[in-house]
C-alpha cells in the first residue's frame, strides 16, 4: 500500500503563511485592513496580508465564506486558458449565440447606462490587439496565482479542497473552432504552460469516458499540468486557516456607504453599525460597481450570470477524471472527489442568482448526453453564480485615488484562478514590496 503524503498543514506549519512570514518580517506590522468580501478573492487577500504582517478583518453580506460566486463554480484552476471572452473570433457569432434559446450566452437588455457602457467596452475589447494584450496580461498574472495556490495547497489534505492536477481537455466539434484554439495555442506557447493538439483517438485514450463524444471530436487542445480545486472548500478551507491565526470575519454586514475626508475613507457605514477603517479593501465581487459608485469611482465590471449542477459519481469508469470543456456547449466538466460539477451560460443583463429551471435541465441534458450513467442525475445540486467581469476579462488590482482605499474586482470567469496571483500582487503594493509583476497593467484605467 502506499502513503499519501501527509500535508505540511496537519504537521503544525503553514507553507504559505510561514515561508512569508521570515520573509517579510517586521515590514508593515500593525497597520490594519478590513476587506469587503469574503469570496475567494477576499479570503485569499486577507491571506496574502496577514503573511505580510498586516492585521486583517473581513466584512461580508452573506452568511458563510464563499457565499457568492466562488462557492458553486467549474472547480477549474485554468492557468492556461485564460483567453477573454471578448475575443476578434466571438464577434461574428454573437448573432447566432444570441438568437439561439439554447445558447450559452444571452442578452437581457435594460434602461441601465452601466450595462450600455459595459457592452460598449467590451465590444472595444474584441479588436485583436486588445484580446491578445489581456491574455497575455492574464497569463502573466495566472502563472503567479498557480505559484500562489499551490503553496496554500501544500498546507492542506488535497482531498478535503478536492484539489488535484487533473490536466483539461477542451474540445472542438469543428475545424474553425480547432483553427482559433490552435492560433491561441501558438500565440501562447512562448509564455504559457505546454499544451497539445490532440485526435480524436488522442483525447479517447486520455480520457476514455468520453466515449459518448466518439464521431463528433474534431480534435482538441491538451493541458496536462491544468487542476481543479473545490471553490467552496477552499474559501472554507482559508476561512478556518485565517480566523485561528487572528483574522477576524463578520458575516451578515453590508457595506452600504462611507464617511470619507480629505482623500482618505475614515469609516465604513453599515446597516447596524459605523466601522473605523484604517486601509480597506474592495473584494465584493458584482458588489463592487455600485459600492464604488459611492465613492465616486466607476468600475466596468457587470454581472455575467452562469449555472452550475453537481451529481454524485456512479461508475468512477464513466466519468471523466480530466477536466473536459465542450467548446460548442461552453460547459465545462471538472471530477471533484466522488462528484461531477457541470458548469456554463452567461447571461448579460441577469443581476440576481435565481435559479431558471431551463438552464438547469439544459446542464443536465449535456452531462446526461456526455457521461450518461456514470453519474447520477437523479437528484443534482443546482446552482446560480455571478461573474463578476470587466470588458477586457482582465482584474482591476491596486489603488484608487482614495490613499488608504485599494481595489481587488472584476475577476470574471476566472477568479478562482487568478485569486492567489491578484492577492499577492495587492499584498506586495500595500507593504511596499517590489511587486511580483507590473501593477500598472491591472491599475484601475489601465484598459
Ligand atoms: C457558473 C460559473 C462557473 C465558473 N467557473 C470558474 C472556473 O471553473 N474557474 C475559475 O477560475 N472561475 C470560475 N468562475 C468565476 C469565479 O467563480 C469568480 O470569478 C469568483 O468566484 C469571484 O470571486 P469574488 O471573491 O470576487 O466574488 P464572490 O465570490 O462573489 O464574493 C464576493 C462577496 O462579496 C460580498 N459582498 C458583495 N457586496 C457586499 C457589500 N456591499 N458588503 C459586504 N459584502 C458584500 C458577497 O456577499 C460575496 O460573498 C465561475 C463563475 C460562475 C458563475
Amino acid at each position: 500500500m502506499t502513503e499519501r503524503p501527509t500535508p505540511a498543514g496537519s504537521q503544525g506549519g503553514h507553507a504559505y503563511l510561514d515561508a512569508a512570514r521570515g520573509r517579510r518580517k517586521g515590514s508593515v506590522g500593525g497597520r490594519h485592513v478590513t476587506i469587503i468580501g469574503s469570496g475567494i478573492v477576499g479570503l485569499s487577500t486577507a491571506a496574502a496580508l496577514l503573511r505580510a504582517g498586516m492585521q486583517v478583518r473581513v466584512i461580508d453580506a452573506g452568511p458563510a465564506p464563499g457565499s457568492g460566486a466562488s462557492g458553486g463554480n467549474g472547480c477549474q484552476l485554468s492557468y492556461a486558458y485564460v483567453a477573454p471572452l471578448a475575443a476578434p473570433g466571438l464577434l461574428p457569432e454573437i448573432p447566432r449565440l444570441l438568437m439561439d434559446p439554447a445558447s450559452p450566452l444571452s442578452l437581457k437588455l435594460r434602461p441601465d447606462k452601466h450595462q450600455w457602457q459595459w457592452m460598449l467596452r467590451f465590444l472595444a475589447a474584441c479588436r485583436y490587439s486588445l484580446a491578445r494584450r489581456s491574455t497575455l496580461d492574464l497569463i502573466a498574472l495566472a502563472a503567479l496565482s498557480r505559484a500562489e495556490t499551490e503553496l496554500w495547497a501544500a498546507s492542506c489534505d488535497p482531498e478535503e479542497l478536492g484539489f488535484k492536477r487533473s490536466g483539461k481537455l477542451v474540445l472542438h466539434a469543428d475545424a474553425a473552432g480547432l483553427q482559433a484554439a490552435r492560433a491561441q495555442m501558438q500565440m501562447q506557447a512562448a509564455v504559457g504552460p505546454a499544451q497539445h493538439e490532440l485526435t480524436e483517438a488522442q483525447c479517447l485514450r486520455v480520457e476514455p469516458a468520453l466515449d459518448a463524444f466518439r464521431g463528433k471530436i474534431a480534435g482538441a487542445i491538451h493541458t496536462p499540468s491544468e487542476c481543479v480545486v473545490d471553490g467552496l472548500a477552499l474559501c472554507r478551507n482559508l476561512h478556518r486557516a485565517l480566523s485561528s491565526r487572528g483574522v477576524s470575519f463578520h458575516y451578515g454586514v453590508s457595506a452600504e456607504h462611507f464617511v470619507h475626508r480629505k482623500g482618505r475613507v475614515l469609516a465604513v457605514a453599515t446597516r447596524g453599525e459605523t466601522l473605523d477603517v484604517d486601509e480597506l479593501v474592495l473584494a465584493n465581487g458584482t458588489g463592487c460597481a455600485s459600492l464604488a459608485r459611492k465613492l465616486g469611482i466607476y468600475l466596468p465590471v457587470y454581472p455575467l450570470k452562469g449555472y452550475s449542477i453537481t451529481a454524485k459519481v456512479r461508475d468512477a469508469r464513466g466519468a471523466p477524471r480530466v477536466s473536459v470543456t465542450d467548446a460548442r456547449r461552453k460547459v465545462v466538466y471538472a471530477r471533484i472527489g466522488e462528484r461531477v460539477r457541470v458548469a456554463g451560460v452567461a447571461e448579460i443583463g441577469a443581476h440576481h442568482t435565481g435559479l431558471d429551471a431551463r438552464r438547469i435541465e439544459q446542464l443536465v441534458a449535456y452531462a446526461n448526453e456526455s457521461f450518461g450513467s456514470a453519474i447520477d442525475l437523479e437528484e443534482p445540486q443546482p446552482w446560480a453564480g455571478l461573474r463578476p467581469a470587466t470588458p477586457s476579462s482582465v482584474p482591476v488590482i491596486g489603488r484608487t485615488a482614495y490613499s488608504n482605499t485599494h481595489l481587488n474586482v472584476g475577476h470574471g470567469a476566472l477568479g478562482l484562478t487568478l485569486a492567489f496571483g491578484s492577492a499577492r500582487l495587492l499584498a506586495d503594493m500595500l507593504a511596499g514590496l517590489a511587486p511580483a509583476l507590473d501593477p500598472s497593467v491591472y491599475a484601475l484605467g489601465s484598459r
